[in-house]
């Protein structure tokens, strides 16, 4: 029932928890002597009936509605020191005027229907906010420290990184780490809403949040509580309703509007009929609960929505960026790829031998975490080769890495960064896969191919977003070579090659000066064309910087579900703008009946709370239900 004045009130935190402004504590006393004050309202009601008939009501009505009134009398008083106009303030000039005129009944009826309206808006709104709260109290608060022999349930905040920690089957993984010892299937659901269990064994990486379902695992601790990716998730979406949406700021204006509007047909309602009673009506006929609260309720539900099916989105503003998308850029490599890459073959050059390649390569990229450094440690490692450690290492985004080792300077990457574009490998052109390019000490010793694979739903979720009339780019710092196949596989509209991550971030943002852009990202190079994006969106498993610089993340690496992000956000704006002219619609012609002498008081109010609890649960209907996995 809170409705901010148009012009005070704009920074005032959105009303997503409206019952609680002054904290928790005062809404603990308010809704309770809501509660309260409507059994007291309705016993009045009997009372004054039976009273009525010895012929006495109205001094006992009166009382009623003093007493039972009280909490809605209390927030107007309060509102006129603020000098804000709210619903409170309306309610209490059409009860005083009810009064006053002797319509003590009708008083004690509307005194109830707005009581019992609050209380169910409370019950709603509250039930949206403990469904994300509940998020919170998903992690285990112990977990079992493995010291020496001997097991210790130690609580979570005192793990430190390096930690050896046993996952008993059946039990929540209280931490982010990797598998020591064990196997087991792991259920990722409430990270990511797969319910499909994942396999895991020694080396891989689980996460927080996920149940362990059949196996004893041994997990050394690499990050507990808010750094976890959980802990980000949660962090995330509680700080979701700082970073508002501008259409809330819409809302709050249109719903004082509304209750200005409403006095000023009172006002002239009675200049013209001189009938009281049509005048309270007027007055009472109009809610705007439906867009002062609902709007914020709507968000903060898709948000705790979009979290359960592993979309995290990092405040109201960028799920109202979403709704209205125009183009999606997506990054090639980690990506619209698994990023998962293979060496596939080596181009020595002429005088060099492929384990000279292999070797100076992989030196370069001993500390490499982009997927092409990654990939070909991992070859040298399974080929047996001992690598040396480099002295000095340098990454360059979107061109490659430069190390120095035993004296002599190493580079791979592009052609252009380690030749200056002397060298172009034919064959390795041709092969149509990723290539680089390794220089030892001024000598060029030739090319590495390496074969990436497309996520699987890469296609579908493209063809998805053009179905929902959105554009598509493609923007890689890779070759042509290596990205044409593959562009013209997943159909995307447009692409763009040899991108360094600076010309990423300005295409980027020269696109979204006319449209509305979303990136979609992973890596290093990808960070400043998320942020210069209308939207950031960043891969879950990607780099920390790409996801502190996104807006979105995407926990699962899904690329539907980052189409399924997209379809919530447009149905959250759908379902605001039907509680939007809903309202609208309800108050205007309420208020014409009203003015016409066609509404009681009593019927007035009861269009009010019925119109504005429809609203309410239309909004409410994007809360998500109760957590699906809440383990065992
Ligand atoms: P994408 O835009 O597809 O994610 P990047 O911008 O990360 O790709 O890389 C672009 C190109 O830069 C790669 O195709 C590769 O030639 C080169 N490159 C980037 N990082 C490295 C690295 N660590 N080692 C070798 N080459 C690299
Ligand atoms: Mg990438």
């Amino acid at each position: 029932m809170r409705v901010s004045n148009p012009v005070s009130n704009a920074a005032e935190t959105a009303p997503i928890a409206p019952a609680e402004p002054e904290g928790v504590h005062a809404s603990v006393g308010r809704s309770d002597l809501i509660r309260i004050a409507l059994i007291g309202v309705a016993a009045a009601m009997i009372g004054s009936r039976v009273w009525s008939a010895f012929g006495h009501p109205h001094m006992l009505g009166a009382v009623a509605v003093a007493v039972g009134g009280y909490p809605i009398f209390r927030e107007a008083v309060r509102d006129i020191a603020h000098r804000r106009m709210t619903m409170e303030l309306s309610m209490t000039i059409a009860l005083v005027a009810a009064l006053a005129i002797s319509e003590t009944l009708t008083a004690l009826l509307i005194t109830g229907f707005v009581l019992a309206a609050e209380v169910l808006e409370d019950l709603t709104v509250s039930r949206g906010r403990r469904a994300i709260s509940r998020l919170l109290d998903f992690l285990p608060r112990h977990a079992s420290l493995r010291s020496g022999d001997t097991l210790l349930d130690t609580p979570v905040d005192e793990l430190r990184a390096g930690d050896r920690i046993l996952v008993v089957p059946g039990s929540c993984i209280p931490v982010d780490g990797t598998v020591m010892d064990g196997e087991s299937s792991v259920d990722q659901a409430a990270l990511t809403g797969e319910s499909r269990p994942v396999d895991v064994t020694v080396g891989d990486h689980v996460l927080a949040g996920s149940i362990n379902r059949s196996g004893a695992l041994d997990v050394e601790v690499e990050r507990v509580g808010p750094d976890t990716t959980f802990g980000r998730i949660v962090e995330a979406v509680e700080h979701a309703s700082e970073r508002r949406a501008p259409i809330q700021k819409i809302a709050d204006r249109l719903a004082g509007y509304l209750v200005y509007c409403a006095i000023a047909a009172a006002g002239l309602t009675f200049a013209m009929t001189r009938d009281p009673r049509a005048t309270i009506s007027v007055i009472i006929v109009a809610g705007a609960c439906g867009v002062a609260a609902g709007t914020p309720l709507a968000i903060l539900g898709a948000i705790g929505r979009a979290a359960r099916f592993g979309a995290i989105i990092k405040g109201g503003i960028y799920l109202e960026a979403l709704w209205s998308l125009d183009t999606v850029v997506l990054d090639k490599t980690g990506t619209l790829t698994f990023g998962d890459l293979r060496l596939k073959t080596l181009y020595p050059s002429s005088g060099a031998s492929g384990t000279e390649l292999l070797e100076a390569a992989a030196i370069a990229e001993s500390r490499s975490e982009h997927p092409i450094g990654r990939a070909i440690v991992a070859h040298a490692t399974r080929r047996g080769l001992t690598v040396r450690e480099p002295v000095r290492f340098s990454y360059t985004p979107g061109q490659g890495v430069r190390a120095t080792c035993s004296g002599e300077d190493i580079l791979v990457g592009t052609s252009e960064f380690v030749t200056g574009g002397r060298f172009v490998d034919p064959l390795a052109e041709a092969s149509g896969s990723t290539t680089v390019f390794v220089v030892r000490g001024g000598r060029f010793l030739g090319s590495l191919a390496l074969a990436d694979v497309p996520r699987p739903e890469a296609q579908q979720a493209i063809a998805a977003l053009h179905a929902l009339g959105i554009k598509t780019y493609l923007f890689t710092g890779d070759t042509p070579a290596a990205t044409e196949h593959m562009a013209r596989e997943l159909a995307v509209d447009h692409f763009e090659t040899g991108l360094l991550p600076d010309e990423k971030a300005s295409r980027v943002r020269a696109l979204a000066k006319r449209r509305r852009v979303a990136m979609v990202g992973d890596g290093v190079n990808d960070a400043p064309a998320l942020m210069a994006a209308t939207v950031g969106v960043a891969m879950g498993s990607g780099t920390d910087v790409a996801k502190e610089s996104a807006d979105i993340v995407l926990i699962g690496d899904d690329l539907l579900k980052f189409v399924d992000t997209l379809r919530l956000a447009r149905r959250t704006r759908n379902t605001i703008i039907q509680n939007f002219v809903g309202t609208v619609v309800v108050d205007a012609v309420g208020i014409g009946l009203a003015a016409a002498g066609f509404l009681t008081p009593v019927m007035a109010a009861f269009i009010h709370v019925a119109s504005e609890l429809l609203f309410i649960l239309n909004a409410a209907r994007l809360v998500p239900g109760p957590a699906r996995n809440t383990g065992p």
